[in-house]
């Protein structure tokens, strides 16, 4: 092995370099854990700034809601949009987790007219059929 202190090649095994004297088996192990302590402790510093932020709300439930009792394909775009809010979040990506929590919530708030629209629709057409049923006989 060669000497971490002066280059000099020692025999394998040797506990001090021939040339300088420096602790050959010693050295080595040594700078590891001082390089890997500051590793350990950034965590550690970046953690609070992560706990500090809020939880973002994904407004799952809504989309779900939406989607089964009112506006299936408004309702699925909803849906996409909350599956995205925890993995962003997750990631850290706090603005695009509350801009896909927003569009969630706004695409299922979109369903829920729509299925409250539709559903009037529905029933105001059933009801000219019924008028015009009456009408014929
Ligand atoms: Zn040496």
């Amino acid at each position: 092995m060669n000497c971490t202190n002066c280059g000099q090649n020692n025999a394998d095994g040797a506990a001090f370099c021939v040339s300088c004297g420096a602790a050959l088996n010693a050295a080595p192990p040594s700078p590891p854990p001082a390089a890997a302590a500051p590793a350990y402790s950034a965590p550690a510093y970046a953690a609070p700034a992560q706990v500090a932020q809020p939880p973002v709300p994904n407004h799952l439930v809504w989309a779900i809601l939406a989607t089964i009792c009112c506006c299936l394909p408004t309702g699925i775009v909803a849906i996409i949009f909350a599956a995205q809010v925890d993995g962003k979040a997750a990631s850290g990506d706090y603005d695009g987790a509350r801009k896909a929590s927003d569009n969630a919530k706004l695409w299922s708030w979109i369903s829920l007219g729509l299925g409250l629209f539709g559903g009037l629709a529905y029933a105001g057409l059933v009801m000219l059929g019924a008028i015009a049923d009456a009408g014929n006989y």
